[in-house]
């Protein structure tokens, strides 16, 4: 299966991509996380990418498209889930000359929910886990026991831009993608298994 996570920072892309992606066996391919992993090891592209991350901004086409070109070409990455690209009309083009895909999953959740939801983000640096603060007001990692941190473009003012370069960059590729006819939306305003069951309900017909 190829496969692209659509929707809105927030919308719980990078949870679901995880759980999906090991179902099915697929290369689970993060532009962000790629990029989180090149600022933490300061290679030129990660310290070139700082800047864009930290103020909300995307990091420019031309970087990201090497990138994710890269990863798709490793032998691992027959079958792939893409969280987080393209989020440009500019990346949806360069991905359809490098390779088909098969479903483009829009996980939907309504605008007002995500400012809460990101701000609220909490993830583990110890093991991955992403949680809430509504979900661990102890602050504390219940698999490892790690200090729980918040993302440096969770914070209010960063999360604001974030919501607001999405509507304006990546919301088009919603249009781009059901004229082609690949667009498949699951309702992302549910429990985490809920949304689950309903995206595996989707993704029979590849198997
Ligand atoms: P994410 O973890 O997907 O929310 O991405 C975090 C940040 O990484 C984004 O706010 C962008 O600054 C950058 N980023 C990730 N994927 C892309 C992409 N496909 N194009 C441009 N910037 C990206």
């Amino acid at each position: 299966m190829k496969l692209i996570f659509l929707g809105p920072p927030g919308a719980g892309k990078g949870t679901q991509a995880e759980r999906v992606a090991e179902t099915y066996g697929l290369a689970h391919i993060s532009t962000g996380e790629m990029l989180r992993s090149e600022m933490r090891r300061e290679t030129p592209l990660g310290l070139e990418a700082k800047a864009y991350m930290e103020a909300g901004e995307l990091v420019p086409d031309e970087l990201v498209i090497r990138m994710a070109g890269e990863r798709l070409n490793a032998p691992d990455a027959k079958g792939f889930l893409l969280d987080g690209f393209p989020r440009t009309l500019a990346q949806a083009e360069a991905l359809s000359g490098v390779t088909d895909v098969d479903a483009v999953i829009n996980i939907d959740v309504p605008p007002e929910r995500l400012a809460e939801r990101l701000s609220g983000r909490r993830s583990c640096p110890g093991c991955g886990l992403t949680s809430h603060v509504s979900v661990l007001p102890s602050g504390k990692c219940p698999k490892c026991g790690g200090e729980l941190v918040q993302r440096a473009d969770d914070k209010h003012e960063t999360v604001m831009e974030r919501l607001e370069v999405y509507r304006k960059q990546t919301a088009p590729l919603v249009g781009y993608y059901a004229d082609k006819n690949l667009l498949y939306t699951v309702n992302g305003d549910q429990d985490i298994d809920a949304v689950t069951r309903e995206l595996t309900g989707v993704l029979r017909k590849f198997v």
